[in-house]
């Protein structure tokens, strides 16, 4: 189900509107990745530590063989021996290290494909209609294991509206999900930059956007707009990220214009480079948007918008 029939042109525009967005925002985007990084990337300097010690372990095995050779052989049997205990000290090095620089936060979990994450956010939506909720992983064992690593099977750009938190929505719990919520699920440079690290990083291969019935920053960007006035201080730039889904359901309800919000969300994402666009081209990653009905409590998704 497609939520809206988008005008084409329309998300066209608002998908060249936002790369050249990101092209003026790019050093502050670098800057945001760089903190991210120096917030997230500890386990890079547990792997210089892991380094070292094998390094040690390596040498320690080399010294061992050259110790054992003179009683038991030749010049000939020294050197095949040498060549193993270096190809031992080689694997031991590449091993963990391509693991590790590869999935810094956790080197346990599987990844979970992207039709798999979509099947248990809906069935976690599922229990929630149902009111039978498992409150899944979220005891303290769930804690310990998670203080080693994470990684969320999925990305939720979410509303910031308090009655669509995403884990409760899905039924999730400690680490499941990887969450951005912003007013209107809206999409700037920090929330993309959010986005961008989960994939890349935290291995999450599924990016829902997550928008939601009555919602009150749309209705306000919708009134804001069809009155010509402009938003009081920071508002103001949640109406403009908003402004093409307005313009393109004029006369229509809210609702409408939530739905095309979603929509054209998710083609941002979708058409965003360097990373995503990529990832959703090669099938790696995909994004789709989701619509909470407030009096249901039903979740409903969106499939790809057809070109
Ligand atoms: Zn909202």
């Amino acid at each position: 189900m497609t939520f809206i029939d988008a005008n084409h042109l329309n998300v066209k525009e608002i998908r060249a509107g936002w790369k050249g967005r990101q092209d003026n925002a790019r050093p502050e985007l670098t800057e945001g990745r760089h903190r991210l990084a120096r917030l997230f990337y500890p386990a890079f300097f547990i792997n210089g530590t892991f380094r070292a010690c094998q390094l040690s372990l390596a040498f320690s095995l080399n010294n061992l063989t050259t110790a054992m050779h003179p009683s038991l052989a030749t010049k000939t049997m020294k050197s095949k021996f040498s060549i193993l205990t270096t190809a031992v000290a080689a694997i031991l090095l590449s091993l963990p290290l391509g693991t590790i620089a590869k999935e810094p936060e956790h080197a346990d979990a599987p990844k979970v494909s992207p039709a798999d994450a979509l099947a248990r956010l809906k069935a976690g939506n599922q229990r929630f209609v149902a009111g039978k909720l498992q409150h899944p992983h979220q005891d303290s064992k769930r804690r310990a294991e998670l203080a080693k690593g994470q990684r969320p099977f999925a990305i939720v750009l979410g509303c910031a509206d308090s009655r669509t938190s995403p884990e409760v929505l899905f039924d999730q719990g400690l680490g499941d999900l990887f969450v951005v919520r912003v007013a209107g699920n809206v999409l700037d440079d920090h929330a993309l930059a959010s986005i961008e690290y989960a994939v890349e990083h935290l291995g999450a291969q599924l990016i829902v956007v997550l928008g939601h019935q009555r919602c009150g920053a749309v209705q306000a960007a919708k009134e804001t707009i069809d009155s010509n006035a402009e938003a009081p201080a920071h508002i103001n730039s949640l109406v403009t990220a908003i402004q093409p889904a307005v313009e393109a359901t004029r006369g229509a309800d809210v609702e409408a214009t939530v739905k095309a919000n979603i929509d054209n969300v998710v083609e941002g994402l979708r058409s965003s480079e360097p990373v995503l666009k990529k990832e959703v081209e090669t099938g790696a990653i995909n994004v789709v948007g989701a619509y909470y009905n407030l009096d249901t409590a039903a979740v409903s998704f969106t499939e790809k918008k057809k070109e």
